[in-house]
């Protein structure tokens, strides 16, 4: 890896940040008349942590890891865009992306003026890491490898996976977003051998918290201090920390959700298997899978008529012929199987 000096953009490296009136005083307080808010309508008249340490704590207890060395954002999407503002010179670097994959990477790319580059998959959706590092170049600052993929579904092999990250000499952001749902390991106990990786996870899916916005990032001390440095200075707003602990502290039920959300993805793909109109089903190692069926708009289209919406990926690459389909509760499942097995063509 470069030394992070080498590739942070420079006005990024020199900024000195937001400094906000809780961030300026040591020790214990009880009469705040710094940050100019209303004494009244506690606990809400009060800006949250910056930096969120309760949060985080739990989160360190929870993952095993330190808590510097985690970012927390609005989203994990927020995490996506930081990433790139930090490395990225724009109208001048580039980010590197496995195609087909969570299309945020390229969006946040060209909204900061970053030149996205995409390397197909192999046909069963496995990495290719020889491929992707001939496709990087001088001005390639980073990498997004998402495990399990998406729309894809399958987690990356591990074996590719650090082939990519040894042969590259920036960051590799790993995206970790489905990972709760897959028997295979994540990435954030190895992270301390590898100082260029930042692994992303959130609360939206597994969790159940996609309302309440919260996204993580966990990689170096230092690379974390970049992504405070530019964040907004309270980008976690108090009943997101406040929600997020609770959450958190439901980590049993979660996996009891889990657990029957796999089991229904077996379910589901056994009934599907059976329509003479589902050429096949990819592996799964998230809490979606994608069909690949004779007439995909028309199924689409069909499912939207009776009020059941699922993801049309036909136009994505390598993904002709596919939906996404998201497990649902067990009653919400058995509507869309109903509707598939019922359909007239
Ligand atoms: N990464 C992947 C692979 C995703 O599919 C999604 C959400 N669709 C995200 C990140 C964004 O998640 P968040 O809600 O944390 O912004």
């Amino acid at each position: 890896m470069k030394n992070l000096k080498e590739l942070v953009r420079p006005n990024i490296w020199n900024l000195k940040p937001y400094s906000s009136a809780r961030n300026e005083f040591q020790g214990e307080a009880s009469v705040f008349l710094d940050a100019n808010e209303n004494p009244y309508n506690e606990p809400y008249n009060r800006y949250p942590d910056p930096l969120q340490w309760k949060l985080k704590d739990k989160i360190a207890a929870l993952k095993g890891i330190d808590r510097t060395s985690i970012f927390l954002g609005n989203g994990s999407d927020e995490a996506i865009d930081l990433s790139i503002r930090a490395f990225c010179e724009p109208a001048a670097d580039a980010v590197l992306s496995i195609d087909p994959s969570y299309g945020m990477y390229q969006v946040a790319a060209d909204i900061n003026h970053v030149a996205c580059r995409k390397v197909r998959l192999n046909n069963d959706f496995s990495l290719n890491a020889g491929a992707l590092l001939q496709a990087v170049e001088a001005n390639t600052k980073i990498i997004f490898l998402c495990s399990p993929n998406n729309p894809t579904g399958n987690i990356l092999n591990r074996g590719e996976l650090y082939k990519a990250i040894n042969g590259f000499e920036g960051i590799v952001v790993i995206d970790e977003a489905y990972i709760d749902f897959s028997s295979s390991p994540s990435f954030l106990k190895e992270l301390k051998d590898f100082p260029n990786v930042i692994v992303l996870q959130t609360l939206s899916k597994a969790w159940g918290g996609a309302g309440i916005r919260l996204g993580m990032a966990f990689a170096s001390p230092e690379i974390i201090d970049i992504l405070n440095k530019i964040k907004y200075p309270y980008n976690i707003n108090q009943l997101t920390q406040e929600r997020a602990l609770e959450l958190l502290n439901r980590r049993e039920a979660m996996k009891g959700e889990l657990s029957e959300i796999l089991n229904e993805r077996t379910l589901v793909e056994t009934a599907l298997l059976e329509l003479p109109f589902v050429q096949r089903i990819y592996p799964s190692d998230a809490n979606f899978i994608l069909v690949k069926v004779d007439d995909p708009n028309a199924t689409y289209d069909y499912l939207v008529r009776k009020g059941i919406i699922v993801r049309n990926r036909n136009t994505v690459t390598l993904c002709e012929g596919c939906l996404r389909i998201t497990i649902g509760t067990p009653g919400q499942n058995n509507l869309l199987l109903k509707a598939l097995q019922t359909r007239t063509l």
